[in-house]
């Protein structure tokens, strides 16, 4: 659900890439922005996600228990994940876990579940992204995954002031490395990922 709902804004920016060119027909992009509404229509509404996930799976069944135990199995054998990210990361998900065990707890607090699941895919997917990141770095292939992790641990899951200027060196590196070809090294990350 969440890859749909992040497939709208891609999709859009996609077209205004191309400018007035990606408006007209011509080009696929206008197809693009037209289909990826359907996404979030034909398996099921965001409101209706968030609700199975956070009453159901969350509060009658308990399975965040089973992600927890999944995402600290991860994290533990990607032995090239650099400590400090790994321990945030972990934090992290237990702060998602804990946040959604109390939404579930108490039907007044319905209106936050969105919010809760989106914290849950968010603490979910950055810790996979950051445990493939390492494997495949260990293995000498690119680890650019453990960039995007952080990327998605400061921008998504980590409190902001919009009105103060970013003055850590971190995302204006990364994005240099992220928006190259050539591959990231575990090292190369490794070193970033400190800054
Ligand atoms: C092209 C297409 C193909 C489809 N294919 C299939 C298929 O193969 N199989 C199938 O079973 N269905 C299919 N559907 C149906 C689809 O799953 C439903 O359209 C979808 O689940 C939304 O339900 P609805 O249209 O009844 O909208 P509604 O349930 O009326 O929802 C309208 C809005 O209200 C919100 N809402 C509703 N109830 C609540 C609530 N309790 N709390 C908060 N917000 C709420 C929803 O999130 C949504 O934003 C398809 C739909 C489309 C458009």
């Amino acid at each position: 659900m969440m890859a749909c709902r992040d497939n709208v804004p891609v999709a859009t920016a996609s077209m205004e890439t191309r400018g007035g060119l990606g408006y007209i027909e011509e080009w696929v992009n206008a197809r693009l922005v037209r289909d990826a509404q359907i996404g979030l229509l034909w398996e099921g509404t965001t409101n209706m996600n968030a609700l199975d996930v956070i009453n159901r799976a969350v509060g009658k069944e308990h399975a965040e228990e089973a992600l927890l135990d999944d995402v600290t199995g991860w994290l533990d054998a990607a032995e090239g994940c650099p400590g400090q990210l790994r321990s945030r990361l972990k934090q992290t998900v237990s702060r998602a876990i804990d946040f959604a065990r109390a939404v579930a707890a108490d039907k007044g607090n319905e209106r936050h579940c969105r919010q809760a699941a989106a914290g849950l895919y968010h603490a979910q997917t950055t810790a996979l992204m950051a445990a493939e990141g390492a494997v495949i770095g260990a293995a000498g292939g690119d680890a650019r995954r453990l960039l995007i992790a952080r990327l998605v641990l400061d921008r998504r899951l980590a409190p902001q002031d919009p009105l103060k200027l970013d003055e850590s060196p971190f995302e204006a590196e990364a994005a240099e490395l992220l928006l190259s070809d050539t591959p990231v090294s575990l090292e190369q990350a490794t070193a970033l990922l400190q800054r």
